[in-house]
């Protein structure tokens, strides 16, 4: 081992994984139990930087991919994540190949694709690797608040319920990168939409620029009615 990753090891938080199962054709469930979550500052939306890559021969940067907290028991000192193997790339072979037992390396992040409060519209548009995040941000809005979502995805067997059993969003089978038929569902949701609307856009990065660039020109939302954070681009490794 370098003393690079043994010195990297002594200052990221340490989990273990306690429960592992396969949660779709291509999704699987970890939880991560650590002692060091007794005292972190949670927000629905938190992400982690787990590094998949430890003992591999690449750079430290290279060595992490970011999963979002899908739930977080401070009780127990638990976080669950979902991480889907389409990728095929480090992230995804490690969920494929980690275990129960498996020592896991992680940083906690609030980031800014976190719970905002103050709407009163909530739009959730995003793909299978987004649906963590926003069953996060959906099981904590107040009561009272209005949630549209339009989830896209390409196989049905990807799909998988909120932790607790729960299918409160709306999921669209749609061809990759369907910029356009995305587009042609919003304008339904936005005569519908009253009051303060506030847009979360995740998952393909092609997308979320198409989206947001919508959205500024046509409809001339202000910048905190929009959250904006590509999960993954095409060709590129490990977005920030
Ligand atoms: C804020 C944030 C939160 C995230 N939360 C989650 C989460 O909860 N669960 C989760 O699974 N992922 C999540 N991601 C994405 C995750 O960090 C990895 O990028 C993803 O798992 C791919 O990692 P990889 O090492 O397998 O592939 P990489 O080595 O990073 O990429 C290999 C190839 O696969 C492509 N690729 C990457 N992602 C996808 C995809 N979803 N579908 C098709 N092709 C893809 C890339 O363009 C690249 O060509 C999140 C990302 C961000 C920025």
């Amino acid at each position: 081992m370098s003393l690079i990753e043994t010195v990297s090891k002594k200052l990221l938080r340490k989990s273990a994984i306690i429960y592992k199962q396969q949660i779709s054709d291509s999704v699987y469930h970890i939880r991560l139990q650590s002692k060091s979550l007794k005292n972190v500052s949670y927000r629905p939306g938190c992400v982690l930087r787990v590094f998949c890559g430890m003992g591999a021969d690449l750079g430290k940067r290279e060595k992490a991919r970011i999963y979002s907290v899908w739930n977080f028991n401070r009780t127990d000192q638990t976080i669950d994540i979902a991480v889907n193997t389409h990728s095929r790339g480090l992230g995804s072979n490690w969920a494929k190949l980690c275990k129960t037992g498996d020592i896991v390396y992680f940083t906690w992040h609030k980031g800014n694709f976190t719970l905002d409060h103050t709407g009163d519209h909530y739009l959730l548009i995003g793909d299978l690797c987004t649906l963590p995040h926003f069953y996060a941000i959906n099981r904590h809005l107040p009561s009272g608040k209005t949630v549209d979502s339009l989830i896209y995805f390409g196989r049905e067997g990807d799909l998988f319920p909120d932790i607790d059993g729960q299918e409160p969003f709306t999921f669209h089978q749609l061809p990759v990168n369907p910029t356009d038929a995305i587009i042609e569902k919003l304008s339904t949701f936005l005569l519908q939409a009253t009051g303060r609307r506030i847009a979360y856009i995740g998952g393909d990065s092609r997308i979320c620029l198409s989206v947001n660039r919508y959205f500024r020109q046509e409809i001339q939302t202000s910048d905190g009615q929009i959250r904006l954070k590509p999960f993954w681009a095409p060709v590129m490794r490990a977005l920030k």
